[in-house]
C-alpha cells in the first residue's frame, strides 16, 4: 500500500532528526576524545594539588569580630573576638556583653572553642563569660576543658590611692564557676566542665620579652604585660599558618613599648580605639587609652601588615575620617574600622 503523503512527510522528518542526532553524537564523541587526550598529558604539580573549593574558602587564620564596642550601650557589643584556625572557631579573645547574640548571628559554633584569652577584667571585656561558657557547654555532651589565660590580680602590684582592685583571672574563674561559685551548677549541667586558669604577670619591665603561653600543632600564643591605668592588662599575639594577629587590649601610653615588642611584623594588629587626639577627649581617658596618632606610630614602628581599629567609642565613630587621617600620618598600610560580625584574614 502506498504511503500516505502525510506519513511520508513525518517519516522524512524523523529520518532528518535521526541524522542530526547521529551528527551531534559524533561531534560529542570527538570532543570527549580530544578532552581525554588533553587530560592524559602530564599536569603541572601545582595544578594536580589544587585544593577543593571548601579548602580554598577557609583561610588558615581568621578573625571574627563578635563585639567591636566598649562600655556604653551604643549599638555595638562589648569587646569580643573569635579566632578561627582552618575555618574552625578555636580561641575566644575577651567576652564583652552582647557577644552571645553576635555569636548566634554569625552562625558559628563554639563546639571546638576551649582557649580563652582575657585582656583585662573590665566588664565590657568579660561580662558575657558565663553566657558564652554555657553556650559552649550545651554545644556538646563531651567533657570540656577550658584553658583560660588572663591578667594577675591587683594584689602585689604597686597601688595608688584611689586605684580599683581586681581579682586575678583564676580567682574570677573560682568566683564564677567553682561548685560554691555563682554559677557552680554549670560544671555538671550539660557536659562535665573543667577550667584551667593561668594568671599572667602584668608588671612592666624594660625590654620585656613576650611569654610563650602555648605552642601546639602549629599554634603559638604569646603574651606580654600591657598597661591600662589601674586594671592589670595583657597583650596577646596568635601565630598560625604563617600569619599572626596581635590584640592590644585597652592600653595607655605606658604599655606601648611592650606592644611594639610583641607586635613586631604581625600581619594584623587589633587596636582598641577609644579617644581622639588630644585635646579632643576628656583628659581622664588619656590615662586609659591611646590616641590615633600614637596608634599609627606604634603600627609603623612594629611593621604591622594591617590595622583593625576596634572597641570603637561614639567619639571615634563620629570623627572616623579624622581618626583615619591621624593614623595615616605614620601608618600607610590598610586600616579598617571594626563592626560586629566583621570577618577579616591577616
Ligand atoms: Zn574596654
Ligand atoms: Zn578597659
Amino acid at each position: 500500500m502506498d504511503t500516505h503523503p502525510a506519513s511520508e512527510v513525518i517519516t522524512r522528518t524523523l529520518d532528518a532528526a535521526l541524522e542530526r542526532t547521529k551528527a551531534a553524537i559524533r561531534i560529542a564523541l570527538c570532543i570527549i576524545s580530544v578532552l581525554c587526550i588533553c587530560f592524559a598529558l602530564p599536569i603541572p604539580a601545582h595544578a594536580q594539588a589544587r585544593p577543593s573549593t571548601s579548602q580554598i574558602e577557609a583561610p588558615r587564620l581568621e578573625l571574627v569580630v563578635l563585639g567591636s564596642g566598649g562600655p556604653g550601650a551604643t549599638g555595638r557589643a562589648g569587646s569580643s573576638y573569635l579566632v578561627l584556625l582552618d575555618g574552625v572557631p578555636r580561641i575566644l579573645v575577651d567576652a564583652g556583653p552582647g557577644s552571645f547574640a553576635r555569636l548566634g548571628e554569625a552562625h558559628l559554633s563554639l563546639s571546638k572553642t576551649d582557649i580563652v584569652l582575657l585582656t583585662h577584667l573590665h566588664i565590657d571585656h568579660v561580662g558575657e563569660l558565663p553566657g558564652l561558657f554555657k553556650a559552649r557547654a550545651v554545644s556538646t555532651g563531651e567533657a570540656i576543658n577550658f584553658r583560660v589565660f588572663g591578667p594577675e590580680g591587683s594584689n602585689g602590684k604597686p597601688h595608688k590611692q584611689g586605684d580599683a582592685s581586681f581579682p586575678s583571672t583564676s580567682r574570677l574563674m573560682h568566683l564564677l564557676f567553682d561548685k560554691q561559685g555563682a554559677y557552680g551548677y554549670l560544671k555538671d549541667f550539660s557536659a562535665p566542665v573543667s577550667i584551667q586558669a593561668t594568671d599572667i604577670s602584668t608588671r612592666l619591665q624594660s625590654k620585656q620579652k613576650p611569654q610563650l603561653l602555648l605552642n601546639e600543632n602549629g599554634l603559638r600564643i604569646q603574651a606580654i604585660a600591657g598597661h591600662h591605668r589601674d586594671a592589670p592588662a595583657v597583650i596577646y599575639r596568635i601565630d598560625y599558618g604563617g600569619k599572626s594577629i596581635t590584640f592590644s587590649g585597652d592600653i595607655d601610653a605606658q604599655g606601648l613599648a611592650d606592644l611594639r615588642a610583641i607586635a613586631q611584623d604581625t600581619d594584623l594588629l587589633v587596636f582598641n580605639t577609644v579617644v581622639l587626639d588630644p585635646p579632643g577627649s576628656p583628659s581622664v581617658l588619656y590615662t586609659l587609652h591611646t590616641p590615633p596618632k600614637a596608634i599609627g606610630e606604634v603600627a609603623r614602628d612594629a611593621h604591622v601588615g594591617q590595622l583593625l581599629l576596634s572597641h570603637i567609642s561614639p567619639a571615634v565613630e563620629e570623627d572616623n575620617a579624622e581618626v583615619e587621617a591621624s593614623v595615616a600620618k605614620a601608618f600607610t598600610r590598610p586600616v579598617t574600622f571594626a563592626e560586629d560580625g566583621l570577618r577579616i584574614s591577616p
